[in-house]
C-alpha cells in the first residue's frame, strides 16, 4: 500500500513509544464543580484517563504549575488538555507529517536522515535518494562513498549512511525487505528509535502514537500535562490524558503549534488560541502586536484571525 506525506515530522532519532493502557494508580480526586475554569466538560468514553493521578508522576525536573492550576484536579486536567486540544484541531485542521514520503522505506529513510536537520532539507535531498534507492536491496548493497553524497547535506552523513545500509540489511535478512509494523520490531532495527518508530506506525500504517520531540516535550511541559522530562514517561503521561485515536495527529498539531507560535524563546502568548487554558500563558509577549509579530508559518493568518487579530 503506498502512503504519502508532506513533511515536518521533526524527528531526530531518539525515544518515545506508543503507551496503551498506561498502569498509574492513585486516588482520583473530586472536583467540586463539573465545569472547570468556566468551561463545559469533556464527554469522554476513555474512563482510564480519569481513573489516574493528576500527574503522570511528580519526579520530574519540570516544576508543576502554578495559580489557578495549582489545584487543578486529575479530571480537570484531562478536560483541559482534551479542551486545548480541541482547540489545535481548529488551529491546524491540516497538520500533518511534514517529511515527503511514499511509502513507509521511505518515511523510514526521511526520519532517519531529519536527524539534526530541517524537514525542508531532507525533503530536498531525498528525491534523488529515493529514486537511486528504490527498496531496501539497494540500500543493502549501495556503494558507501556514493550514498554518503547523496545525503551530505542532511549532516552527519558518515552515521546516517551506516545507519540506511544497516537498515537496508536488516530489512532484508529479517523482513523479508520491507517495513515491519510493530513498534517492537521497528525498534530493532538500526538507526531506528521509539520516536522514529511511532512516526513510521503513526503515519505509514495509521497505527496511532506520540512523538516526543523537542517541541512535543516543551509543549505539554509548559501546559502542566505533565513534569515529567523523560520522553518515554512523557509519552506514558500524555498518552494517558489523549484518547489513543488522536495520538498521532496530536503529536502533528503539538509540533506545529510549537513551530509556529510556542517558541522555545518568544512564545506569541499574546495571540495564542491556547492562552486560556495555558499555566505559562507570560512566558513570552502578551502584548497582541508584539506577539503578532512572533507567529510563523503560512498558517499565521488563520490562527491570527482565530484570536481576532
Ligand atoms: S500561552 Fe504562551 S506558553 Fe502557553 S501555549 Fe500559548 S504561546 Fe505557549
Amino acid at each position: 500500500m503506498e502512503h504519502g506525506g508532506r513533511g515536518e515530522c521533526a524527528l531526530a532519532p531518539a525515544t518515545g513509544a506508543a503507551v496503551g493502557g498506561v498502569p498509574y494508580g492513585g486516588r482520583v480526586r473530586v472536583p467540586r464543580s463539573a465545569a472547570v475554569n468556566g468551561h463545559e466538560p469533556v464527554t469522554t468514553s476513555d474512563d482510564a484517563a480519569l481513573a489516574t493521578p493528576a500527574a503522570a508522576g511528580r519526579r520530574g525536573k519540570v516544576e508543576a504549575p502554578t495559580g489557578r492550576f495549582a489545584d487543578e484536579t486529575r479530571l480537570g486536567l484531562v478536560r483541559r488538555a482534551r479542551r486545548m486540544y480541541r482547540s489545535l484541531i481548529v488551529a491546524f485542521p491540516d497538520a500533518h507529517c511534514e517529511l515527503d514520503f511514499g511509502n513507509p522505506l521511505e518515511l523510514a529513510v526521511a526520519t532517519i536522515l531529519s536527524a539534526q536537520c530541517t524537514d525542508v532539507r531532507v525533503n530536498l535531498t531525498t528525491p534523488a535518494l529515493f529514486a537511486r534507492y528504490p527498496d531496501a536491496r539497494a540500500y543493502a548493497e549501495a556503494d558507501r562513498t556514493e550514498l554518503e553524497e547523496l545525503i551530505r547535506p542532511t549532516g552527519f552523513y558518515r552515521n546516517k549512511a551506516n545507519s540506511l545500509i544497516g537498515l537496508g540489511q536488516a530489512l532484508l535478512e529479517k523482513f523479508d525487505g520491507e517495513v515491519p509494523r510493530t513498534l517492537e520490531e521497528l525498534v530493532r532495527l538500526p538507526g531506528i528509535g521509539r520516536k522514529t518508530a511511532n512516526v513510521i506506525l503513526g503515519n505509514a500504517f495509521d497505527v496511532p502514537g506520540i512523538t516526543v520531540d523537542t517541541h512535543f516535550s516543551r509543549l505539554v511541559q509548559r501546559w502542566g500535562w505533565t513534569t515529567e522530562d523523560d520522553p518515554v514517561k512523557i509519552e506514558h503521561a500524555v498518552g494517558a490524558l489523549i484518547e489513543r485515536k488522536d495520538w498521532t495527529m496530536l503529536s502533528h498539531r503539538v509540533i506545529f503549534h510549537g513551530r509556529r507560535v510556542c517558541h522555545a524563546r518568544k512564545p506569541a502568548c499574546g495571540v495564542c488560541v491556547l492562552a486560556k487554558d495555558c499555566p505559562s500563558f507570560g512566558a513570552g509577549p502578551t502584548d497582541p502586536a508584539t506577539a503578532a509579530a512572533l507567529v510563523k508559518g503560512p498558517e499565521a493568518p488563520h490562527l491570527l484571525e482565530l484570536v481576532g487579530r
